[in-house]
């Protein structure tokens, strides 16, 4: 794996490595469902005392040109993305994983069409959850749902909560996604996702690594079990995000002990949507040889440093 930028490493050198060093791998923007702009999202990484920022947004790639452009000096930026997928649950369904893929080549011919795919997929699903809720008399209108995704977005549940919210039917977006959002909802309409075994190929094959978000975090709805994530872990997944703001103590207790069983790498990260979460960035974070052992495994895209 190469670092871009000469002299990085003067900087970085062993002094560097006896402080901490916080690096949050999980952050959205408003080229999905955050709201920071990629720019934005750089500051306040810095802001918030980061020294690495992964941007992962949903099924695009659209924001690394401006986050690498942006990235304040001695940052370092992981560019990424999350992708929707389908996955088996381990006890004879499916249901639905986000796998956090870093450092590929985003102009990898398969990715590129699996992720052009999913985007309009995105924006047919939330056309149509708008058009059910308006049907049934909540104060939305689809078009402008549609119209006001920002450039670049998408879409996402989150823009039909703030929906919801400016017409006075709930008041935040957790409230919208309790009563209304969510997968057991008659509101609720499903995409078809990538496979999730497809999408760690397409990834690796881009010369990607791929880390299971938030595996456990039941709240979201129905979770997979161990044994699916042994089997993703032979397939070539790298790491599980242990520390996230959805998983309590003992689940991250229970999958650190998976991580270490299965050899999987462990990440922590904040999953920051800027307004359209409460959580902070830096909240969550990984250990930097838990990164360093991600970024050796890449080859796709490089590591940009400020
Ligand atoms: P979608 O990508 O359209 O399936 O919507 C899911 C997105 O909504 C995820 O990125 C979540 O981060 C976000 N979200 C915000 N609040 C919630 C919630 N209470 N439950 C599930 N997802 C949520
Ligand atoms: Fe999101
Ligand atoms: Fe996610
Ligand atoms: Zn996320």
């Amino acid at each position: 794996m190469y670092v871009l930028t000469a002299g990085y490493f003067v900087v970085a050198g062993p002094l560097r490595q006896a402080e901490t060093v916080p690096i949050d791998l999980h952050a959205h923007t408003a080229c999905s469902d955050g709201t920071d702009s990629p720019a934005e999202l750089m500051a306040a990484a810095a802001a918030a005392g980061l020294d690495v920022v992964a941007i992962t947004d949903h099924d695009t790639s659209a924001g690394w040109a401006e986050a690498s452009a942006a990235v304040p000096a001695g940052m370092r930026l992981i560019p990424g993305a999350e992708l929707s997928c389908e996955s088996p649950d381990g006890l004879g369904g499916t249901c639905t994983v986000h796998l956090l893929a870093y450092l590929f080549d985003p102009e990898s011919p398969a990715l590129k069409a699996e992720q052009s795919r999913l985007r309009a997929e995105r924006r047919l699903r939330l056309r149509r959850m708008a058009e059910r809720m308006a049907a049934d008399g909540f104060p939305v209108d689809p078009d402008d749902v549609m119209d006001r995704l920002p450039a670049d977005s998408p879409g996402g549940r989150p823009h039909l909560a703030q929906a919801l919210m400016r017409g006075g039917a709930v008041r935040s977006v957790d409230e919208a996604f309790a009563k209304y959002l969510g997968t057991g909802s008659s509101y609720h309409v499903p995409r078809t996702d990538t496979p999730v075994g497809t999408a760690i190929d397409m990834i690796a094959d881009a010369g990607g690594v791929t880390v299971l978000a938030h595996p456990f975090a039941r709240r979201r709805g129905p979770i997979v079990t161990a044994s699916v994530i042994a089997d993703l872990a032979d397939r070539g997944l790298s790491g599980v995000e242990v520390d996230h703001p959805d998983h309590d103590e003992p689940t991250r207790q229970q999958l650190r002990a998976l991580a270490a069983d299965l050899s999987l790498l462990v990440t922590g990260s904040s999953d920051y949507h800027g307004t359209n979460k409460t959580v902070r960035l830096g909240q969550e974070t990984t250990a930097p040889e838990m990164l360093d052992a991600l970024v050796d495994k890449a080859s796709g895209a490089p590591v940009v440093v400020g």
